[in-house]
């Protein structure tokens, strides 16, 4: 049975934080905590944003 992953019960796994299992239909995902590189380019915009910030103060 393959459910919506929008619908999917996940629940964790006890013996690993990062690894989630759907009740329903046994779908595996494994979340990461470290930086991914989305979150590299958001930094990198970010210190654009306020560069352009303080140089037109
Ligand atoms: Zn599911």
């Amino acid at each position: 049975m393959k459910c919506d992953q929008l619908m999917c019960y996940w629940v964790r796994d006890s013996h690993d934080p990062d690894h989630y299992v759907c009740l329903k239909c046994n779908e595996e995902r494994h979340v990461n905590h470290s930086a991914t590189p989305e979150t590299f380019v958001m930094l990198f915009f970010l210190g654009l944003f306020l560069t352009i910030l303080l140089r037109s103060l």
